[in-house]
């Protein structure tokens, strides 16, 4: 008898999963969510991110592994699914030693070494010489990585899990509980619920998880071409704001960001940090405004999404609640793309132990 699955959620961690999933044999999926691919809104973080890989997670930590798990997939996608979004993409991390010690040089310590460990997974990774940094950058290193336009890549997720018969309907839940209710499957009794709620998940009745919180990302998103994507350690403007360019696959606009507000949960863009950002933004990547300041810059729209930051990383767990068969995926942070097939195919992996735990010994 196949199994009767709800996922909670079609971000790019639900999608994801209800995706994989459906690769399997034995299930009938069914995504319940309150925010769909098309929609914008604060509790729906996917839409919002850039998204690229860059990744911030510590070697040897299941982050990592996550995310090394996830670059075999995207690059596979950026060469040959054009459809889906993606293309590869340049990404110059940059490094100023005055940010040692601040928090978004913290954060991003892996990423600002010289040999980190995706050195040997993403293509040219390498040193840039000094000689061609730009005035105050200290160091800088290069690599190939993917941009996905998630205005093309969240549909496309959703239409592959069509193809391969999951099921959609919009709902909301109170409780956890709430998604075994009769009806809440087409086909019947539910007999597992994949959690992929997001930052949501510090509210769903059930889980509750207080460590979950938001880290506010403010971003303006304008007509202008980056040519590659750039980083850097750290802004003079202040501990949580940050400065990032990059251009999305498939005319999906370049990406101006940003900030890492912890706590926020403000939605509406401040204009002033909107202005921070795009003055940050020419400084740093002139080929924006050919040189010119950011009157040059064509804006599409300015934007907010809250990252869903979890103390101690993603929960990817088991767990019944009441009499409920539960999987967690979420609480990603400000990685939900670049480790979301490494997330997935745990979270997969942990939904076929609950059916067929001997299989496995
Ligand atoms: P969400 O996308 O928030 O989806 C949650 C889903 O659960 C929604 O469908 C929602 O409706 C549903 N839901 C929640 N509660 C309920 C309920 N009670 N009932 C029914 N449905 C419910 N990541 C990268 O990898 N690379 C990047 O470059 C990058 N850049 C970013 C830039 C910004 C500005 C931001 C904000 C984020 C960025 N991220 C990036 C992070 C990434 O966007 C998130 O990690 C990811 O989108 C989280 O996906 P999710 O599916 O877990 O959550």
């Amino acid at each position: 008898m196949p199994k009767n699955i709800v996922v909670i959620g079609a971000g790019v961690a639900g999608l994801t999963t209800a995706l994989l999933l459906s690769k399997r044999p034995g299930y009938k999926i069914h995504v319940a969510a309150k925010h769909m691919p098309g929609d914008y809104d604060i509790e729906y973080a996917s839409p919002w991110a850039g998204a690229n890989y860059m990744p911030v997670s510590i070697s040897g930590t299941p982050a990592a592994k996550w995310d090394s798990n996830t670059w075999g997939p995207l690059a596979d996608l950026a060469q040959n699914h054009p459809e889906a979004g993606f293309h590869f993409q340049e990404c110059e991390i940059h490094s100023r030693a005055k940010d040692i010690g601040s928090a978004t040089a913290t954060w991003f310590a892996e990423l600002l070494s010289s040999n980190p460990w995706f050195a040997k997974v993403v293509p040219n990774f390498r040193s840039l010489p000094k000689e061609s940094l730009g005035p105050g950058i200290d160091s800088a290193t290069s690599f190939t990585s993917v941009c996905i336009n998630t205005a093309i890549y969240l549909p496309w997720l959703a239409s592959q899990c069509l193809a391969n018969g999951v099921t959609f309907k919009r709902a909301t839940f109170e409780h956890i509980r709430d998604a075994t209710a009769p009806g809440a499957h087409p086909s019947g009794k539910v007999d597992l619920v994949v959690n992929c709620t997001g930052l949501m998940a510090s509210k769903l009745g059930g889980v509750e998880d207080e460590t979950v919180v938001p880290a506010r990302g403010q971003i303006v998103i304008v007509r202008n071409e980056a040519g590659k994507m750039l980083d850097v350690s750290g802004t003079d403007d202040g501990d949580n704001e940050a400065c990032y360019v990059m251009t999305r696959a498939a005319g999906g606009g370049t990406i101006l960001g940003g900030s890492y507000q912890k706590g926020n949960w403000e939605s509406q863009p401040d204009p002033s940090l909107a202005v921070r950002i795009m003055k940050r933004a020419v400084a740093m990547c002139p080929s924006l405004t050919d040189g010119k300041g950011i009157e040059h810059l064509d804006i599409i729209r300015h934007g907010v999404g809250l990252r869903p930051v979890r103390e101690g990383g993603t929960r990817i767990e088991r767990e019944t609640i009441g009499n409920v068969r539960v999987v967690h995926n979420y609480g990603a942070g400000g990685a939900g793309y670049q480790s979301s097939y490494g997330c997935a195919q745990d979270a997969v992996d942990l939904i076929e132990e609950v059916f067929e735990p001997r299989s496995r010994l």
